[in-house]
């Protein structure tokens, strides 16, 4: 059985493995006659649940039981659930929907899929990292890891140009999204003494509302009006038949124009047949604010890397085929820019890193022995790649637990940050503290997601400025024996990882643990009693 490597996208999904030669390959979405699959869900009737293609043709005619763009719902607080049929799904279920889709792919074609590598946006919280591994494992996937987008992209350019110390900028423009990262490729050597090549996330941006969408819509009221001027009416006058003809005939005008100077358009107009034709440049000129925009945030992005130190600019993402993305990003960074199947390359460098991991778990043989999938093909051992890469991957935001502190003249909460953003995952730390009182009955351990204190005297989390973004994440209840002293230690670690944010409380009198891992649902008892805390040791 081979390993699999998913990019589970707003717009569009892809699903990689490597192929008999060690190269990463795109399995084939035969009845869309694409690489990739439309990230879109159909609830047709009750019996029937429609992704793909097939479902993107139905948002304009039965919208309201089309489900897309859920990767910005995921993992997300209060987030909507969608109701058919009597049936209740939540983002989670809908993005599983969505990969039991690529899985289907894989069976469909005679192979076996258990153990995939699932990518998520860098920028990606760990409470939605969490639900995009629960999603794959709702959908009957063994999740070996997540990787971030950019990393992953990142891997499949450097398994096709081995170069040393190098710094990529990865600029990202999807179907709804918009991410710039810097990665860093340098020379490392790995535990058993190796030299290998190291890739760290140096910095991250975009905008998660930014993406082909935004150029869709321009087409679509330029088309809109043209059709307005062809027949001498007013758009309000235009029927609905009409707009969805109109919107059902903008992407693929958009992708005509990737290629050719100008893309012809026929369109039901109230009835009458009309032909628009639309420019290239038209389309560029009607559409470069919006370039300008990406462009903005290629420049906050550089104010925390410089642009010198950018040795290559990688497009990645399906409307980097666009040329005047690749006129704009050239523009800045002239000869420095690559851009390959960009629409393929995340799910490519996660099939590549899935080998890895199996490679590292499954140390049978280090002479690179042959073994077989389900498919009857055989796969070589990704030795090779074990020793050419090693991905650190960042925390992406800082943790903590919210404690007491006495050790001033006035009791304070404070929420310590144990593990900062930007450091190496797996990130670990552990402190002591000590219960508030004696013969406290048990003390409410609380998770912070955390930049820096910013929480009220109750310890509720406080301030909705980003700058100030502190979510409670958790509550982790350490029941303690009768008697127990306000000296009793209590060993408190957290620990990150690329799935989420792991608790463990120690009485190291009684040596009883206590532990949870922290995810999107979890359910928070807030008892907001002040008396069951830990303090900060006055020593
Ligand atoms: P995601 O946003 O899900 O990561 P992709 O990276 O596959 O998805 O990007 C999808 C976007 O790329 C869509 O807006 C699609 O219209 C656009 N796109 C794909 N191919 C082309 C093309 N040849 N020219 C212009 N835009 C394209
Ligand atoms: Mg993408």
């Amino acid at each position: 059985m081979s390993t699999y490597g998913i990019d589970l996208g707003t717009t569009y999904s892809c699903i990689a493995r490597l192929d008999s030669n060690g190269n990463p390959e795109v399995i084939r979405n035969n009845e869309d006659d694409s690489n990739t699959v439309a990230s879109v869900v159909f609830f047709e009737n009750e019996n029937n649940v429609v992704v793909g293609q097939a479902a993107k043709e139905n948002v304009e005619t039965d919208g309201e039981r089309v489900v897309q763009f859920v990767k910005r719902e995921i993992g997300k607080r209060d987030t909507r659930t969608y109701e058919f049929d009597g049936k209740t799904y939540t983002p989670v279920e809908i993005s599983a929907l969505i990969l039991t889709r690529l899985k289907n792919l894989v069976e469909d074609q005679g192979g076996t899929i258990q153990d995939v590598v699932i990518t998520v946006p860098a920028y990606f919280g760990l409470e939605e990292r969490s639900a995009t591994k629960q999603a794959g494992e709702l959908a009957g996937l063994n999740v070996l890891s997540l990787i971030n987008e950019p990393t992953a992209a990142a891997l499949s350019y450097c398994a096709r140009q081995f170069q040393e110390d190098r710094t990529i900028l990865v600029y990202d423009l999807g179907g709804g999204t918009f991410d710039v990262t810097v990665v860093k490729m340098s020379m490392a050597q790995n535990d058993s003494g190796r030299d290998v090549q190291k890739i760290t996330v140096l910095a991250t941006g975009g905008d998660d509302r930014l993406g082909g969408k935004d150029w869709d819509d321009r087409l679509y009221n330029h088309i809109l009006h043209a059709c307005c001027d062809e027949n001498g009416l007013t758009p309000e006058e235009v029927e609905a038949e009409t707009r969805q003809d109109i919107r059902s005939k903008v992407e693929e005008a958009k992708r005509k124009l990737s290629k050719k100077q100008s893309a012809k358009v026929r369109i039901d107009v109230n009835g009458s047949r009309t032909e628009i034709t639309i420019k290239r440049s038209d389309f560029e000129q009607m559409t470069s604010d919006i370039v300008a925009k990406t462009m903005n945030f290629v420049d906050a992005t550089l104010e925390k890397v410089p642009a010198e130190a950018i040795d290559t600019v990688l497009l990645v993402g399906g409307s980097t085929y666009m040329p005047m993305i690749i006129n704009a990003v050239e523009a800045k960074f002239p000869g420095k820019v690559q851009q390959h199947d960009p629409d393929q390359a995340v799910a490519k460098g996660a099939a590549i890193y899935a080998s890895m991991l199996v490679e590292e778990v499954d140390s049978l043989s280090a002479d690179g022995t042959e073994n077989s999938d389900g498919s009857g093909k055989t796969i070589p051992h990704a030795e090779q790649l074990t020793s050419k890469f090693t991905v650190e991957d960042q925390t992406p935001r800082s943790f903590g637990p919210g404690v007491v502190d006495t050790t001033g003249a006035k009791h304070k909460y404070v929420l310590e940050n144990f593990i900062k953003i930007g450091e190496k995952m797996p990130a670990i730390f552990s402190k002591t503290y000590y219960p508030l009182e004696d013969n406290q009955e048990r003390v409410l351990l609380r998770a912070f997601d955390t930049l820096i204190p910013c929480v009220d005297e109750d310890g509720n989390p406080q301030a909705t400025d980003p700058a100030h973004n502190v979510k409670l994440l958790g509550e982790l209840v350490v029941n303690l024996p009768p008697n127990t002293s306000r000296d009793t230690p209590i060993k408190v670690t957290f620990k990150v990882d690329a799935s989420g944010v792991h608790v463990e409380a120690v009485n190291t009198k009684t040596d009883e643990t206590f532990e949870t891992f922290l995810r999107t649902e979890s359910d928070i008892d807030v008892e907001r009693s002040a008396v069951h805390q830990l303090r900060i040791s006055a020593d």
